[in-house]
């Protein structure tokens, strides 16, 4: 509608103007017609032709307005002329629509008062007042760029002088608001450079922002620190629970985890259940160890997850920007290699790089890699190791203990390689082999050799005690080597016995069923409660050799053996003594009253041959400490 009036305007303008020239070109006519009769015909022909002429004109301009008009609001873009005195020369109503701008204000031509209506909304006001002064100053300047509202618009902004033959006469500004478009654009780029699963930043969007730190680091001279962090066996609660529960950890991690970092801290999903952290401008590795520390206090309290408590604790590697790495790919892979060190060190603690580690950690990960061809490669041997009744001086039973001989790097002790193939999962076919290999070495001492029968002990992990068809196999091996039930024990430590109680019922219950005997290993070191205990259908105690160690030193380990004594005396359970070393110790357990005992003071594990040398041996003399094998 004003921009109609204005376009009127102007028409009638004009025509003022060709209507004064042509009144005074007929004035002047008729003046020169008084004084010459004779060409009157000829001019009045003229004149006819050139108000024809005129009409044309007036035809095709009044049809250029209504097409000019008619563009100018049906357009998408909000469009305002301002002339170069400042005043408003001309809008459309979607410029009205789109700045919020009432009809009056609009109407009043003051520019000044549209314009400080219109910053108001603006982002950054400031800026863009500084722009359109400069704009005005220089007339002939054409800008394109985008202007941000407080509200989360954003209009592309294009703004061109308006000339009239080669004179600047003003500036035209259009805007479009392209918010859709970038609201799509950011969300493409948001689910390029985040995590579906935590929303928190992946692998792309960290290394961006740590070169960034980097950079910033070295220009102001700080220290930042790279954290890598892994959820220790998260593996086995994800296969034995479910991957939907899995994601929840995983979601409740990274609440965590934010909780404890500053808002400049970079926190990243890395994959799987690796996150890892950007902590820029940090004073000294003390300040990183306290934020760790913050970390681990975080995963104290237990996450409550469908009806499941479960117990998540993280391991974290750190390296430090300058000392341990300058760029990000070796900061990354220091971080890394501090964290495999936390891994095999007994997890739920945090670890700085040291120059050391390095070589520790590709022996780790050329482990991995041989672990998985050990069994084919046939590079496993099962070792068994007597427990004795130091009353009577008989071999009680055999503990079946996995040994790992590498072809190149040779013997490679349990302690090493059994975390690794439980966080793999290889423990499970390696576990099967060692029952089978156990259970048909026992078979073939008592059928074959004629040797008084005995039980084997064989350990199982907390991967393969969460098997669903752990029964299942062990029934299926006593059937093909054909050993009576009664002469097979397992083992299982007191951490995973009471990882979920209810379920090691039900389990111990059928391996009960099957006529096998259950012994708790490593017992006091975890936190075993006395009633879940007296439930459980289990036939031995084992005292963790860390307290048989200390037994005359240290009063406490003392008393905790005497207590483990007296309780399994009072359930009516055995009870063994592990690690028993010397002669002082097998004396002090004897007092204790515990007659069972294992270690390398009556023998270390040997090899299936040595021990049935010692079985043999023991059938015709019963033993003593003389067979000391060192
Ligand atoms: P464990 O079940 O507690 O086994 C007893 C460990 O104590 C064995 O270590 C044995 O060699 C050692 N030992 C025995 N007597 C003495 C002694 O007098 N002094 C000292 N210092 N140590 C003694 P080993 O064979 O190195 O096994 C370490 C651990 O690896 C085992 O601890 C067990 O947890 C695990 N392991 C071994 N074989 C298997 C297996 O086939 N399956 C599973 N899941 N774990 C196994
Ligand atoms: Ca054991
Ligand atoms: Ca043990």
């Amino acid at each position: 509608m004003h921009t109609a009036r204005i376009f009127t305007q102007i028409k009638n303008t004009l025509f003022t103007i060709f209507e004064t020239n042509l009144l005074l070109r007929i004035v002047g006519l008729f003046t020169y017609l008084k004084a010459n009769n004779n060409v009157v015909r000829e001019h009045t022909a003229e004149l006819h032709k050139e108000i024809a002429e005129r009409k044309r004109i007036q035809t095709e301009l009044e049809k250029s307005l209504s097409l000019q008009f008619a563009t100018l609001e049906s357009t998408a873009d909000g469009i305002l002329v301002v002339d170069s005195q400042g005043n408003i020369a001309g809008f459309n109503q979607k410029f009205l629509q789109m700045w919020r701008i009432p009809e009056q204000l609009i109407a009043s031509g003051n520019y000044r008062k549209v314009l400080r209506l219109a910053m108001k909304e603006l982002e950054a006001p400031r800026q863009n007042v500084a722009t359109i002064r400069e704009l005005h100053l220089n007339l002939d300047i054409q800008i394109y760029d985008a202007i941000a509202f407080k509200d989360g618009r954003v209009f592309e902004r294009y703004s061109q002088p308006q000339r009239i033959g080669g004179k600047i006469v003003g500036r035209v500004w259009s805007f479009r608001d392209v918010t859709v478009h970038k609201l799509a654009a950011a969300k493409i780029r948001h689910q390029a450079l985040h995590d579906l699963l935590t929303n928190l930043p992946n692998r792309v969007l960290f290394n961006e922002r740590l070169s960034q730190a980097l950079a910033q680091a070295q220009k102001s001279g700080s220290k930042l620190a790279v954290c890598f962090l892994d959820l220790d066996r998260f593996k086995t609660i994800n296969d034995t629970l479910s991957h939907a529960i899995g994601d929840q950890i995983l979601q409740n991690v990274a609440q965590r985890l934010t909780q404890c970092l500053r808002n400049s801290d970079t926190l990243a999903r890395w994959g799987g259940d690796e996150f890892i952290l950007i902590l820029p401008e940090i004073n000294d590795a003390e300040e990183v160890a306290q934020i760790q520390e913050r970390i681990l206090a975080a995963f104290k309290p237990v996450f409550n997850i469908e009806n499941y408590q479960l117990h998540i604790s993280p391991s974290i590697g750190i390296a430090l920007y300058p000392i341990h790495g300058q760029d990000t790919e070796t900061l990354i892979k220091h971080a890394d290699a501090a964290l495999y060190i936390v891994k095999s060190q007994g997890r739920n603690h945090y670890q700085f790089y040291h120059s050391a580690i390095n070589s520790g950690s590709s022996e780790l990960l050329i482990l991995e890699n041989s672990l998985h061809h050990a069994l084919e490669r046939q590079e496993f041997e099962v070792y068994y190791q007597p427990q004795v009744n130091i009353t009577t001086g008989e071999i009680t039973k055999i503990e079946a203990l996995l040994r790992w001989r590498h072809l190149q790097l040779g013997f490679i002790p349990p302690e090493k390689f059994i975390p690794l193939a439980e966080e793999t999962g290889l423990i499970l076919p390696i576990g099967e082999w060692v029952l089978k290999t156990a259970c048909a070495q026992n078979k073939y001492w008592q059928d074959t050799l004629g040797l008084p029968s005995l039980s084997v002990a064989v350990n199982l992990s907390a991967r393969q005690f969460q098997q669903p068809n752990l029964v299942n196999t062990v029934t299926q091996i006593l059937s093909i080597t054909q050993l009576d039930p009664r002469f097979l024990e397992l083992e299982i430590t007191e951490s995973i016995a009471m990882k979920d109680v209810e379920f090691t019922k039900k389990v111990l219950s059928e391996l009960y069923e099957l006529g096998i005997s259950i012994s708790i290993d490593d017992f006091g070191t975890g936190y075993c409660s006395l009633s879940y205990l007296k439930n459980f259908p289990i036939h031995c105690l084992k005292i963790d050799r860390s307290f048989v160690r200390d037994l005359s030193n240290d009063n406490h380990d003392a008393a905790i053996t005497t207590a483990i004594i007296a309780l399994a005396h009072g359930l009516k359970l055995a009870v063994v003594a592990e690690g028993v070393e010397t002669e002082e110790q097998r004396n002090l357990l004897r007092v204790l009253d515990c007659e069972l005992m294992q270690g390398y003071l009556f023998s270390r594990p040997l090899s299936a041959e040595d021990t049935t040398g010692l079985l043999r041996e023991s059938k015709s003399c019963r033993v003593n400490t003389s067979f000391l094998f060192a």
